[in-house]
């Protein structure tokens, strides 16, 4: 079973031809939701590449809220570690200009509210073959968590977005860390992302940094260093293709693969994901990642 202590979010998604500036009205040409957040779309990327998937988190009371439970609901995730609190949900509200651009405000919500893990969430974690965390909670909520998986010898998976300085007592219950190359660079101040590598294995004992369409590099503290590359596809929405290759690879780790058939795991999942549009709902399947193995 994987944990996933994280955020949920709806994604409201206007498209125009270009953004409003300060009070003024344009008319866009389409819309939609879209349910998200890093924690549920690891969540729902684990789940539908064939692990057990205990959520943790919060929603607001409000319809995104319900919304959001469904889906991760449908996608087969247990969902009874999430938590119901007053006021909204976490949202990002979206604008797309035809350009691609995009300016993004995003308001935490309920995932605002989670100060720490509850007790059943503890339990749900000691009794976890791994534990995912990124960082759209409060810092202290995910350092809580971290801790919880430590003292139970619990594996603690990191996604360091949004990027932020990382607190030592974080670090120290990290056992991965699988930042982007942009996070990478900023966690480290080194732009060489294996110089990068190098550094961040100072501070954790197995790190991963994907590479977009690149693929990805892993080492670990006892001397393995691995490079995977991307698999070619042509990309229509790379939107968490990062969460997806985190949840596949925990996934994959869980079932005792080793670190390079894991790896390729969690990239044929990722290449999957960026040929369709939208978040969560784009992750493929354990069959789909199979076919693509073959
Ligand atoms: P996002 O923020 O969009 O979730 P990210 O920046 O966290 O993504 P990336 O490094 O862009 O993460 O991508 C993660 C993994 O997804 C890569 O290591 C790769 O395996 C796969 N991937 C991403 N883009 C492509 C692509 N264009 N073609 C094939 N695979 C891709």
């Amino acid at each position: 079973m994987i944990s996933v202590f994280g955020s949920a979010n709806m994604d409201l998604v206007a498209y125009v031809s270009q953004a409003p500036r300060r009070g003024e009205t344009v008319t866009g040409h389409r819309f939609r939701t879209i349910p998200g957040g890093k924690g549920a779309n690891q969540a729902i990327a684990a789940t539908r590449a064939g692990a057990r998937v205990a959520f943790l988190g919060a929603v607001g009371d409000d319809g995104f809220g319900a919304e959001l439970r469904a889906t991760l609901k449908e996608a087969g995730a247990d969902v009874r570690g999430l938590r119901e609190v007053p006021g909204s949900s976490g949202i990002a509200h979206i604008v797309v200009d035809d350009d691609g651009g995009n300016s993004i405000i995003v308001v935490p919500g309920a995932n605002g509210a989670v100060k720490g893990p509850s007790g059943e969430d503890m339990a749900a974690i000691a009794r976890s073959d791994a534990l995912l965390l990124q960082l759209e909670l409060p810092m202290e909520a995910v350092v809580a968590a971290a801790q919880a998986a430590q003292v139970s010898g619990v594996p603690v998976v990191l996604t360091p977005a949004p990027v932020q300085p990382l607190p030592p007592e974080l670090l120290a219950a990290v056992t991965m860390i699988v930042p982007n190359e942009h996070e990478a660079a900023a966690l480290t101040g080194v732009e060489d992302p294996e110089a990068a590598l190098e550094a961040l294995l100072e501070q954790v004992e197995e790190a991963v940094i994907t590479l977009g369409e690149e693929g990805a590099l892993y080492g670990s503290r006892s001397g393995t260093r691995l490079r995977v590359p991307a698999v070619k596809v042509r990309a229509v929405d790379t939107t968490a293709a990062g969460d997806t290759f985190v949840g596949a690879l925990a996934v994959a780790r869980s079932e005792r693969l080793d670190m390079e058939e894991a790896l390729r795991f969690a990239s044929v999942a990722a290449a999957l994901s960026v040929q369709r549009e939208g978040a969560s709902t784009s992750t493929p399947t354990r069959r789909e990642i199979e076919e693509a193995l073959d």
